[in-house]
């Protein structure tokens, strides 16, 4: 079965009803449905979280007042095509806008897909020549689009240009095609993922625990097996993931993968995305319960990326707080389940 990538395909298989939106949906960002995500859909469900993250929704056709075409200000931070420069030791790179999937909910929505921008020969020489000008530039994180939909061959030469440069002694890569393309994990890209110097890590996007299907946990370990360390990023998304159970079993799933849970990410103001979106307070009450039933191997940080390209910040509960008591001059600590406690300054 190829991947499903048009509105007639996906109707085929019974996962969407027509709607006239959808072609103004479908029209706004390419759509690619994997074997593997499709196998775990739940047809019965029509609130499955696996065809709500890939099948298109009329709910993308009405965009909000406050939603951004570049919500994270990749364009602003941007001085050479490919390459984004937030912060001052680290760059991404952007070698190509093309995904095994595309995600409705994607904070890069208007720039990836099939059609989407790879750079050239010329520009990606361009932007190495950036990161090989700055000594500053200690982490080069791999970004698209999915890298891992470069082959390997090229992705090796990639990594071996970037390992090269002395100053860059971290190689990072974001991916998500470990759970949605798995067959793609094959010993040729593993032995591309091995630089000879810098150290690479490797975070895979995952949302939902029944992403992690048999074919996806063999990627991962093969991975691991592999020696690349491996961390998980996460999208808070409505109907997808926003409840204390499927948070848990998923930061537990991962970590039986040998993932460590890195980041929980608060969904971006991403044009069309309103239906997945959840608020600030709810991320926060739902962190605080995880702390009482997660030991810190699975802790995840929450993180809101702050539009306008100013980068990531925690936005997690805070435990910290004065005593309403003035006389003891004490902090307030609250403890995983809720207890206070006083706590010398
Ligand atoms: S794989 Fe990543 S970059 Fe591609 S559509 Fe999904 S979230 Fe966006």
């Amino acid at each position: 079965m190829p991947t499903l990538r048009t509105l007639k395909a996906l109707e085929r298989e019974k996962l969407m009803t027509p709607d006239p939106r959808l072609a103004e949906a479908a029209e706004a960002m390419a759509i690619a449905v994997t074997p593997e995500m499709l196998d775990l859909i739940d047809r019965a469900d029509p609130a499955d979280p696996i065809a709500r993250q890939f099948v298109p929704s009329a709910a993308e056709t009405e965009i909000l007042i406050e939603e951004l075409s570049d919500p994270i200000g990749d364009e602003a931070r941007s001085p050479v095509k490919g390459i984004v420069h937030r912060y001052p030791d680290r760059v991404l790179l952007k070698p190509l806008h093309v995904c095994p999937v595309y995600c409705r909910f994607c904070f890069r929505r208007e720039k990836v897909g099939p059609g989407g921008e790879a750079l050239s020969a010329a520009e990606l020489a361009a932007a190495i020549a950036y990161i090989k000008a700055r000594p500053e530039i200690w982490e080069v994180i791999l970004t698209g689009g999915d890298p891992l939909m470069l082959a390997p061959r090229r992705l090796e030469k990639l990594i071996a240009v970037l390992d090269a440069i002395e100053h860059v002694g971290v190689i990072r890569i974001h991916s998500r095609v470990p759970i949605v393309d798995p067959s793609r994990v094959t010993d040729e890209l593993l032995a591309a993922l091995k630089p000879r110097r810098a150290a690479l890590w490797f975070a895979v996007h995952c949302n939902h625990a029944r992403e992690l299907g048999p074919a996806a946990r063999a990627a991962l370990a093969r991975l691991a097996d592999a020696g690349v360390p491996l961390m998980g990023q996460t999208v808070l998304l409505a109907g997808v993931n926003d409840d204390v159970e499927t948070l848990e079993a998923l930061m537990r799933a991962l970590v039986s993968c040998r993932v460590k849970p890195y980041y929980l990410h608060h969904p971006d103001l991403v044009r069309g995305t309103g239906h997945f979106r959840v608020s600030v307070e709810r991320g926060q009450a739902l962190m605080k319960v995880l702390r009482g039933r997660l030991s810190g191997l699975a802790q995840p940080t929450y993180v809101l990326d702050v539009p306008g390209g100013h980068g990531k910040v925690p936005i997690g509960p805070g435990y910290l707080g004065d005593d309403p008591d003035a006389l003891s001059g004490q902090l307030l600590v609250e403890d995983a389940f809720g207890g206070r406690h006083r706590y010398p300054r």
